[in-house]
C-alpha cells in the first residue's frame, strides 16, 4: 500500500481500547458509500483514478489510494489490519501462502553472505525453503534444538541476521522461549521472526514477548475451514511499508482479494474456535495418554510434556488444538518401525480426514513421517523426532467421544 502521504484510508472507528475478540470482527476498513454490514469483496485487478496527475502522485507514492491489487486492494487490506490488531502489531502485509511469506521474509531482510539461525523442529517446507532455495542464493541458515538456548547462542556468527522459530512445533509441539530468543537475536543485532500458525494470535502473542516479525500460514486457523490458502507477515509499519511492500511490487507472491475475504471472515470466529478445538483437543490427549495402545503422546497441557509450563505462560494456560502420538508398534515396529502400526490407526478411522491440513473444523490425521516430513531425509527426520509409528491429530469440532471412537477403532485392534 502506498505510504499515508495526504489523508490516506480511513481507519474503522473503534475505540482505542477495543479488546481482541471485538477487534476480531470489527477491524478492516470502514463500509463503501452503500453502508454493507459484511466486508464487501473486491474483485478488481486495477483502480480508476480521475485524472493523470492524481494517477502520478499515487504510483509515486506520494498519495495513500489502491492502485493495483498486486500490492493493493481494499479486502485486503481489511485482513491485514484485522491480523495486525489480532496480533498486536503497527501492520501486516498478506502473501499468497504461508510458504510465501517466508520467503517474503527472507527476500526484505537477508542477502547474499547473510546468515540464519532456524530450529531445526520447524515445518518440512520452512527447512526446505531456507537450507535448498535461499541456500543456493548464498543466504546459509544453521539449525538448532527447538528448546536449548545455549545452541541458539553458540550458532550466532558476526553475519547472522535472523533468527527463525515455530512454537508449538508441527508435529512434535515442542515449545520455545519466545522472550529469551527475542533477547538473543537483539543482543545481536538480529531479528527475530515467528510462526504462530499453531497457537494463532487467539492463544499466544509473540509480538508482546519480543519478536519482531510474526509469520502466519492463513490456511489454517485463520481461515479454519480449510477452504483456501493463505500467508502473512505481521511486524512494525517501517518494516512492512519499507521492506516488505516494495519486494511484494517487484515479486507479486500477493494474496488474492476472494482468498483475503475468506480469511478475513474467518477470523471473526477464531477465538471460540480455538478455545473449543483446544478443549476437545485436551481431552482428547489425556484419553490417549491412559491408552495401553499408545507409547507416548506430545501435547503442551499435558503435565508430561517437557515445556508445559512455559507452554502454559505463553499460551494463555491452553495446549491449541493439535495433538501427536506414537503408537505402540508391537512386534511389526522392528520391522518399519511402526509404520505398518501407525497406518493402520489412520485406516481404520471413519470421521477423521486423512490429509496434513490442520486448522480445519473438520479433525485431520496424518502420518508426518511420510507427508509433511516426506521430503526430509531419514537423518533429517531422525534428528527432527519424526519416528515411523508418530500420527498427529488436528482437532476439529465434532463431539470428541466421537473422535476418541474413531481412534479406539484402530488403537484396540493393533
Ligand atoms: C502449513 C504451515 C506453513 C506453510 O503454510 P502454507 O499456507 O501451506 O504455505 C508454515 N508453517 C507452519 C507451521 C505450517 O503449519
Amino acid at each position: 500500500m502506498a505510504k499515508d502521504k495526504q489523508g490516506g484510508i480511513p481507519r474503522v472507528d473503534l475505540p482505542a481500547d477495543a479488546r481482541l475478540d471485538t477487534l476480531a470482527v470489527r477491524e478492516g476498513l470502514p463500509p463503501s458509500p452503500w453502508g454493507e454490514n459484511s466486508e464487501a469483496l473486491y474483485l478488481t485487478s486495477s483502480f480508476v483514478h480521475p485524472d493523470a496527475a492524481t494517477a502520478a502522485r499515487r504510483f509515486a507514492n506520494e498519495e495513500e489510494a489502491f492502485v493495483y491489487s498486486r500490492f493493493s486492494n481494499p479486502t485486503v487490506m481489511m485482513m491485514e489490519r484485522r491480523l495486525a490488531a489480532l496480533e498486536g502489531t503497527e501492520a501486516c502485509i498478506a502473501t499468497s501462502s504461508g510458504m510465501s511469506a517466508i520467503m517474503l521474509l527472507v527476500m526484505g531482510l537477508l542477502k547474499a553472505g547473510d546468515h540464519v539461525v532456524c530450529s531445526r523442529s520447524v515445518f518440512g517446507s520452512t527447512i526446505k525453503l531456507l537450507q535448498g532455495e535461499f541456500g543456493k542464493f548464498g543466504v546459509q541458515t544453521t539449525f538448532v534444538s527447538q528448546t536449548d538456548l545455549a545452541e541458539w547462542k553458540n550458532a550466532l556468527q558476526p553475519n547472522t541476521k535472523l533468527l527463525f522459530a515455530e512454537t508449538p512445533t508441527n508435529p512434535l509441539t515442542e515449545v520455545c522461549d519466545v522472550a529469551a530468543l527475542a533477547e538473543i537475536a537483539h543482543g545481536h543485532g538480529a531479528l527475530l521472526a515467528v510462526d504462530n500458525c499453531f497457537a494463532s494470535p487467539a492463544l499466544q502473542q509473540p509480538a508482546k514477548m519480543g519478536a519482531d516479525f510474526i509469520i502466519h500460514s492463513g490456511t489454517k486457523y485463520l481461515d479454519g475451514q480449510g477452504r483456501v490458502i493463505a500467508g502473512a507477515i505481521c511486524g512494525p509499519a517501517k518494516f512492512i511499508d519499507e521492506v516488505f511492500t516494495p519486494v511484494m511490487r517487484s515479486v507479486g507472491m500477493s494474496l488474492s482479494p476472494f482468498n483475503a475475504w475468506v480469511v478475513l471472515k474467518g477470523m471473526e470466529t477464531l477465538s471460540v474456535r480455538m478455545k473449543a478445538q483446544t478443549a476437545s483437543a485436551a481431552r482428547l490427549a489425556e484419553w490417549l495418554e491412559a491408552h495401553p495402545g499408545v507409547e507416548r503422546v506430545y501435547y503442551p497441557g499435558l503435565k508430561s510434556h517437557p515445556q508445559h509450563e512455559l507452554a502454559m505462560r505463553q499460551q494463555g494456560g491452553q495446549g491449541g488444538a493439535v495433538v501427536s502420538f506414537i503408537v505402540k508398534g508391537g512386534a511389526r515396529a522392528a520391522e518399519d518401525g511402526g509404520r505398518s502400526a501407525a497406518f493402520h490407526v489412520i485406516d481404520q478411522t471413519r470421521i477423521c480426514s486423512i490429509t496434513a491440513n490442520l486448522g480445519d473444523t473438520k479433525t485431520t490425521i496424518t502420518h508426518p513421517a511420510s507427508t509433511s516430513h516426506g521430503r526430509l531425509t531419514e537423518p533429517q527426520r531422525q534428528a527432527a523426532g519424526i519416528t515411523q509409528g508418530l500420527i498427529r491429530v488436528a482437532v476439529g469440532l465434532e463431539d470428541i467421544e466421537d473422535i476418541k471412537a474413531d481412534l479406539a477403532r484402530g488403537l484396540n485392534s493393533l
